[in-house]
């Protein structure tokens, strides 16, 4: 249903393969469920190929680079399709438009503005320039 294959926005992305209505449920994002200090330690690693950690809260983190699927690879966007709610340790992802078979998913990492800022290169007009969204409170 869903393949990761290179991306325009990174070196990969995560495609679907099927059509979503708007508001539908696509997926889990899966992994290791690790503490905050652990997902520290792991995003500053040099020997790691990419950070796919995903914040539950302050203190639990799922990390995708360890028995992880297909969603690990998806991408930022400043106008995503995509969006997700966490609920009971789990981090459902779900479409926000329709989306056509062959599409990329993406979803707003949403970064906190006071961490180092990453440019973003989402390429859709709504582009804000960094992945960090500095409109957050
Ligand atoms: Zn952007």
């Amino acid at each position: 249903m869903l393949e990761a294959r290179q991306s325009s926005i990174d070196r990969f992305g995560c495609f679907t393969k099927v059509a979503f209505e708007p508001d539908a449920y696509i997926a889990d994002y899966e992994g290791a469920l690790i503490s905050s200090e652990e997902a520290v330690r792991r995003e500053s690693d040099p020997d790691r190929e990419g950070v796919y950690t995903f914040w539950l809260d302050d203190e639990r983190v799922i990390d995708g680079y360890e028995n992880g699927n297909v969603l690990r690879f998806l991408n930022h966007s400043c106008a995503p399709n995509c969006t997700y709610e966490i609920t009971g340790g789990r981090i459902l992802i779900y479409s926000i438009s329709a989306i056509a078979p062959g599409e990329e998913l993406t979803i707003d990492y949403d970064y906190d503005p006071d961490t180092v800022l990453e440019p973003c290169l989402c390429g859709t007009e709504q582009c804000r320039g960094f992945i960090n969204n500095l409109e957050r409170e």
